[in-house]
This record gives structure tokens, sequence and C-alpha cells, in this order.
């Protein structure tokens, strides 16, 4: 019995460091949406005051990214304006932001399905929509300018933005109504997501996900914060009920699925001292069968043992 109650407290005592070990070193945490945005918050106040960093841009970050795999912690949609270099306005690097750009950063079927990659297949805890001053493609729906080609189906996006905009501030001209429509089209944009993927209200229910405006200043670099859509909670009301879509969502995405559990397997075999933070949540489910595992043996081995002397 001595020899026993020894060997379950060396399993104990092994299955405690082993689990710690894991906790510790495991590359499996995911930022939360604050510390998304933090880190958002952060990269633009460097770049801003001239401090950037210039993270994750070096060979060995290309090599770990191939290797292990991406892992961003923010999916941004963005003007395709040359001036809007998210990654640069944000000090980030190779791997770090799921970028989407777009004319207009406008979310039509494209991009919503690009924002649903993001967001659900990637699992990045912010989808942010990054509008910008001087947007010509706002500017040329303002201005109802004439356009060809493919431009009237792209600017389509754009017009109830505009149109609410003229609705609501009849006085607003020139530079002042462009500002006031690239605000409310990066709040059409957020509501067109919403509206349109039930995936990301799945996310956003669940407090997994914040899907956040803001406004770049092509001039000073600096990145003004919007929040999240003032009417949020109506637009995901309306859209009908998150889990019921997302139940659909499951069973459209169950290849997509079964990749993800194959990269967060991958992701395990990561070397601790060049993971980043943002990498996939979920690792701990190995953790938790490795314990059940451990348990099952241990109560086996309890109870032959209790039987043997018995008998
Ligand atoms: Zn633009």
């Amino acid at each position: 019995m001595k020899r026993l109650t020894m060997t379950l407290a060396a399993l104990a005592s092994f299955l405690f460091l082993a689990t710690t070990l894991w906790a510790t070193t495991s590359p499996q945490r995911m930022f939360t949406p604050e510390e998304a945005m933090t880190q958002l918050k952060a990269g633009n106040d460097r770049f801003a005051t001239g401090h950037a960093i210039h993270p994750n841009q070096d060979r060995q970050r290309r090599i770990f990214t191939t290797s292990k795999g991406q892992h961003p912690f923010a999916t941004v949609i963005a003007c395709s304006d040359s001036r809007v270099p998210v990654e640069i306005l944000f000090d980030q690097g190779v791997g770090d932001l799921f970028v989407i750009k777009v004319a207009g950063n406008v979310m039509d079927v494209d991009e919503v399905g690009s924002a649903e990659y993001g967001v659900d297949h990637l699992g990045t805890p912010v989808m942010l929509v990054l509008g910008h001053t001087h947007c010509g493609a706002v500017t040329a729906v303002v201005q109802n300018e004439e356009v060809h080609g493919s431009i009237p189906r792209l600017v389509d996006n754009i017009i109830p933005a505009v149109t609410k905009t003229k609705n609501d501030h009849p006085k607003l001209a020139g530079d002042e109504l462009v500002t006031a429509a690239v605000v409310n089209n990066v709040w059409q944009a957020i509501s067109d997501l919403l509206s349109h993927s039930p995936a990301t209200r799945v996310r956003v229910a669940a407090g997994t996900l914040k899907v956040a405006g803001a406004i770049y200043d092509i001039d000073t670099g600096k990145v003004t914060w919007l929040g999240t859509h003032p009417d949020q909670k109506k637009i995901m009301a309306d859209a009908g009920p998150a889990e019921v879509s997302h139940d659909a969502q499951q069973a459209d995405h169950k290849d997509n699925v079964q990749q993800d559990t194959a990269e967060t397997q991958h992701a395990h075999e990561v070397e601790t001292e060049t993971v980043p933070e943002n990498v996939e949540k979920g690792g701990m489910s190995n953790t938790l069968w490795f314990i059940l595992i451990l348990l099952v043996i241990i109560l086996g081995a309890v109870y032959i043992k209790s039987k043997n002397k018995q008998e």
C-alpha cells in the first residue's frame, strides 16, 4: 500500500509539473480583443510620433511564419489608397495583420468573405474598418463624379453612406461633407459585415471579437478611434439569431475547421523563444486530454491494487 501511495504521489507531482510547464510555455495564448486593440494603438502611436520599431520584418520572421503558419491578431479592411500602408501605420510586421485592401474600404461579397477568413478561420480578436482622410473613392461619390467600367458597382457600396450624410447634415459641403461621409462609410462597412456574416455575429455575441471603426489621417499619420458601431445591437438583432446561422456556418466550414486543427497541432511544435504572443487559442484541450488519460490510468491502478488486496 505504501508503494502504491508513493507511485500515486510521484504521478501527481509529474502531472502538476507537466501541466504547469505546458501552461507557461504553450504558444496557444491569443490576444483578447482589448489587448489586440492596445497593440494597434501602441503601434500607431509609435509610427505617428516617429518612434516605429519595425517589428517582425526580418528573415527569421519569414521562416517562422512559413513553417508555423500565420496567426495575425487583427483583421483590417482599409482603402487601396497608396497613402494608407496598413502594416506601416500600425508599426507591425510579417504575419501580424490580416489586411483587406479595396477602394473605399467597402464590404461587398468578396470583402465579407475575406473578413470571415480573418475573424473566423484565423480567429483574429479584432476586425477593424479603417477609413481615411481625403479618400478619393468617397469624394467621387460625394461629388457625384462620372465613373466607368466596373467602378459604378464598387461605389454602389459607398452611396448609402453619402446619402445618409447629406440627409443628416444638409448644410455640410466641401471637405467637411467628405470628412463626415468617410466616417459614415466606415459605419456602413461595419453594418454590411455584421448584416451579411453570421460567423462574425457569433463571435461578436460571444465576446471573442470586437468589430471597430477608425479613421487614418494621411497627413499626421494618426488614427482616430471610433469604437464599435453605435447601432451594433440593432444591426445584429435585425440580421437574425446568430446561433442558428452559426450552425449552418459550421457545416459550411467543416473543411476549414479540420485544417485549423491541423494548424493548431502544428503550432504546438513552436520554440518558446520565438513564439509570438498572438497565436491560436484552443491548445489546452490537448492538455486536458493528457490529464484525463493519466487520471484514468491512475484510477485503474488503484482499482486493480485494491482488488488484488481483497483477494
Ligand atoms: Zn480612399
